[in-house]
């Protein structure tokens, strides 16, 4: 089995990524204050992020689950996202908080940002643990951004590399 772990180098380490999820959880308390929250985590990638900030946060919170395809089997995006799996599609009046791990191109929040607005949601926000600016496409706000990062294929911490390496507890590169 291929090494890959040896030629990683960290880009933000375990304690960095601990502090700013508290940081998050903290903004989104206050701007949840006195309301329900379905948090809606964007399987797989954000799913140790998502835990993570959901332990932090001490409002009410719902937490759902979905998985989309960006790209189909294409290499390069068509914009349409499609649904692999969703716990629920019961969004009607709902404050909502998107959870994803990594924004890049924009394309996958923007088209989940339709899909909730079509849904009836009432408030729809967007945490995610990294963004790298330079790279967005589409003119969304990003409400609650972890980290900035420049245009590095980055993996650990719920990202993968081809389906591995996500349960690195730090966010690393080549
Ligand atoms: P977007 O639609 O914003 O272009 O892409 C978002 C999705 O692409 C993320 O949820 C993630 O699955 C994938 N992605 C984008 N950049 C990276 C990266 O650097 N590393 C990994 N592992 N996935 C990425």
């Amino acid at each position: 089995m291929e090494n890959l772990n040896g030629s990683l180098k960290i880009l933000i380490d375990h304690e960095q990524i601990q502090k700013r999820v508290t940081e998050l959880a903290t903004a989104i308390d206050q701007d949840f204050k006195d309301k329900d929250l379905v948090i809606l985590c964007v399987l797989k990638g954000a799913f140790i992020f998502c835990a993570d900030l959901a332990k932090n946060i001490k409002s009410n919170v719902d937490i759902e689950f979905i998985s989309v395809s960006s790209y189909g089997n294409e290499t390069v995006s068509s914009g349409k996202i499609s649904i692999l799996f969703e716990s629920t599609q019961d969004f009607k009046n709902k404050n909502v908080l998107i959870v994803e791990d990594i924004v890049d191109s924009g394309l996958t929040i923007h088209s989940l940002l339709e899909l909730l607005q079509k849904r009836g949601a009432s408030e729809v926000k967007v945490a995610s643990l990294l963004l790298k600016r330079e790279k967005l496409k589409k003119n969304i706000v990003i409400d609650y951004i972890g980290f900035e990062i420049p245009d590095h294929f980055v993996i650990g911490y719920g990202l993968d590399y081809q389906g591995r390496l996500r349960s690195l507890p730090f966010i690393g590169y080549f």
